[in-house]
């Protein structure tokens, strides 16, 4: 029987990050087990940077923003002799399960981690809603807010000057957070990973819409274009539209956790310590609506993503009679 679990938060930090640690360890404190946190992920389990923490904790971080564990990019942890001594500390403390909360390349770690005999469970922590196997990951619905906020005070001053506005936002190659961002902000023209609109593509349309309406928000996905600010630029000179870049960066990354995002991170952690205590490993949570599903972890990275072509198209489309 476990009675030492371990917690890691890794990769980019998502809302709702400690929400999920919070639901492990105040279900694995109600189970009896001894509830330890790894500060700053893989690069912390390496380096021996293990404390052990209570209910206390729990009830402290639930509603805060960030990942209080701490987290950190630590390529080495690929290589099996760096992975082995992170292991030698685990088992130095008698701990002998694990629960990661991160992105797909902290899924990967996790894997590794089972197949050398700890007992993992990945949570799907990231905003970009990237890991196919849960429809939302923990931190895209807060994300997503901030977006669709963003969208809103942008377009105000927008409307005041009469310009167009260029918004990237964040995803990585995930066009989600673009897509259901521009949606709910009312967007103009989207462009996302996987179907992007080139930069002439852009230029025409808002040259279209060029008198007919008064402001126009463009929200694009990160990495599609070499420089936003340049776009701009162009967008400006060939459409005759005053036209500014906004990048949000880190900003939708930061802040407490929306009410979804916390249910889903708690009630996954609570999840993620009955299968530990079922004596699983290797697993991958996620949702479908409210229920929590899991898979291997092998198999949850294979995932095809559903593919939002349809969507963007129709999004993209409602605009063509008014700028026909
Ligand atoms: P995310 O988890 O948000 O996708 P990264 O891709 O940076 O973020 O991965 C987080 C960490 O997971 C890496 O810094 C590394 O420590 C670990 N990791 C990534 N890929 C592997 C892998 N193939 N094998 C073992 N560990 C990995």
């Amino acid at each position: 029987m476990i009675k030492k679990i371990g917690i890691l938060t890794s990769g980019g930090d998502s809302q709702g990050m400690n929400s999920a640690v919070s639901g492990v360890i105040k279900y694995a404190q109600a189970q009896g087990l001894e509830t330890y946190i790894i500060k700053d992920g893989y690069l912390g389990l390496y380096n021996n940077w293990i404390e052990k923490v209570d209910s206390f904790f729990a009830d402290g971080i639930i509603s805060r923003g960030g990942t209080a564990a701490g987290s950190a990019r630590f390529p080495e942890f690929q290589e099996e002799e760096i992975r082995e001594k992170a292991i030698k500390n685990l088992k130095d403390k008698k701990i002998e399960a694990l629960v990661v909360i991160g992105g797909d390349g902290s899924y990967k770690g996790a894997q590794r981690l089972s197949e050398m005999g700890i007992n993992c469970i990945a949570l799907p922590g990231t905003i970009d809603n990237d890991i196919s196997s849960s429809e939302q990951t923990i931190g895209f619905d807060t994300a997503l807010n901030i977006i669709v906020d963003s969208i809103d005070r942008i377009r105000d001053t927008s409307q005041s000057h009469s310009r167009c506005t260029i918004i990237e936002v964040m995803g990585r190659h995930c066009g989600d957070l673009a897509l259901y961002g521009g949606i709910a902000g009312g967007a103009d023209i989207v462009s996302i990973g996987g179907n992007p609109l080139s930069e002439e593509d852009i230029i025409e349309k808002v040259t279209k819409l060029k008198g007919i309406v008064r402001s126009v928000v463009v929200v694009v996905s990160e990495h599609l274009y070499d420089s936003v600010h340049e776009l701009a630029k162009k967008v400006q000179e060939a459409s005759g539209f005053e036209t500014r870049a906004s990048v949000l960066g880190h900003i939708q990354r930061g802040g407490k956790p929306t009410a979804m995002d916390r249910f889903r991170a708690f009630t996954m952690g609570i999840r993620a310590v009955e299968l530990i205590l079922d004596g699983k490993s290797g697993l991958a949570l996620g949702n479908v609506g409210e229920e929590i599903v899991d898979y291997p972890i092998l198999e949850a990275l294979e995932i095809p993503r559903k593919s939002r072509k349809k969507l963007w198209t129709q999004f993209n489309n409602l605009n063509i009679r008014r700028i026909k």
